[in-house]
């Protein structure tokens, strides 16, 4: 947050970018006819554009989550995001992101795609920040880091304070991707956006609310920020359907908090019985609703459960967690069949 300044961190063609400002940007409210948009007039569930900006959706996010509607961007899946961050503030061929490796591989891709440089201070062996190699890595063209907590592929919450060490030492934005947030307890930071300017968190549809189909995410942050991605979005990125069915399932809270509780019981059980199984070496915890499992020949478990229908994720060439596999937490009979079946090979 040092030295925050967002005008000088954006590229200068995106703040100087004049937005396509489509029909229904331009109008706003409710009208008895509608000649503006080019649409087949003949009604039917999707004859007419989705809001451009999903307000009801943010309505209802802005309230469980204590920020304005202004604060959120939603967009297709948290992948677009990401994207658009990374082409908000990072110039092609100049600008940097850090990341954090063992971790989400799409900041690496996103980065590629965009010809943003990529600085990598991997997490130490117990899967933490290297708050030290992190500021120190950190150049005036670093424009992004990008942490995730809890981490995807370990499981592991990053610690807060280390969290807070960045937020304050950098000059750039903190992305904090808390797509597994939800199996962690009531902790998000959204909370301190109103204390750090320089704070984003991206949240998902994906896992805990069970609606990966819908390819619905969440970013947080300052409004001056949101806006920004507005600015850079496609006019009309979240469809119809989808602000519809995320209405529904926001009204219906407790039928994620239910999953949740029966997802965090669940993989206690697996955890229990993966810890018994004699070329398991080693369950890392979990804040999420995935194990980190590393054990003898991961790759050829792997080949092994495979073949017995059952897929998992191979991390195991992954830097930092060698010989390790990433295991769902599935339903009951889903982890009893992956347990039989690892007994067995
Ligand atoms: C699954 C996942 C996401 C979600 O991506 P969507 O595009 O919203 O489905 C984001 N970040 C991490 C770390 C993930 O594991």
């Amino acid at each position: 947050m040092q030295n925050f300044e967002l005008n000088k961190l954006v590229r200068k063609n995106i703040l100087a970018l004049k937005p396509y400002s489509s029909a229904r940007d331009e109008f706003k409210g409710e009208a008895e006819v509608y000649l503006d948009a080019n649409e087949n007039p003949y009604p039917s569930d999707f004859n007419r554009y989705p809001d451009p900006l999903q307000w009801k959706v943010k309505e209802l996010l802005a309230q469980q989550k204590g920020v304005n509607a202004e604060q959120i961007f939603l967009g297709n899946g948290s992948d677009e995001a990401i994207d658009l961050l990374i082409r908000v503030f990072c110039e092609p061929n100049q600008d940097s992101v850090m990341i954090t490796e063992p971790t989400y591989g799409m900041y690496r891709v996103c980065a590629n795609i965009n010809a943003i440089a990529i600085q990598n201070v991997l997490l130490t062996k117990d899967y933490q920040l290297d708050t030290e190699g992190i500021l120190k890595t950190a150049t005036p063209n670093t424009k992004i880091i990008f942490l995730c907590s809890p981490n995807n592929p370990t499981g592991n919450l990053l610690k807060l304070k280390d969290i807070f060490l960045i937020l304050n030492k950098f000059a750039g934005l903190v992305v904090v991707d808390e797509a597994y947030i939800d199996f962690a307890g009531d902790i998000s930071l959204i909370k301190e956006l109103k204390n750090y300017p320089n704070l984003v968190i991206l949240q998902t549809f994906s896992k805990a609310w069970g609606l990966a189909g819908l390819r619905l995410g969440m970013c947080f942050a300052s409004e001056a920020i949101i806006a920004l991605l507005n600015k850079v979005k496609y006019p009309y990125n979240v469809n119809i359907k989808t602000q519809e069915l995320a209405i529904e399932a926001l009204l219906q809270v407790d039928k994620k908090n239910k999953a949740v509780t029966e997802i965090l019981s669940e993989r206690d059980e697996l955890v229990t019985a993966l810890k018994q199984i004699p070329f398991i070496n080693k369950v890392y915890p979990s804040d999420a609703n995935f194990v980190l499992v590393a054990m003898d020949n991961a790759s050829s478990i792997y080949q092994k459960l495979m073949q017995q229908g059952i897929i998992v994720r191979d991390r195991s060439t992954v830097v930092l967690c060698e010989s390790s596999l990433r295991i769902t937490i599935g339903t009951p009979t889903e982890n009893k069949k992956l347990i039989n079946t690892l007994k067995s090979v």
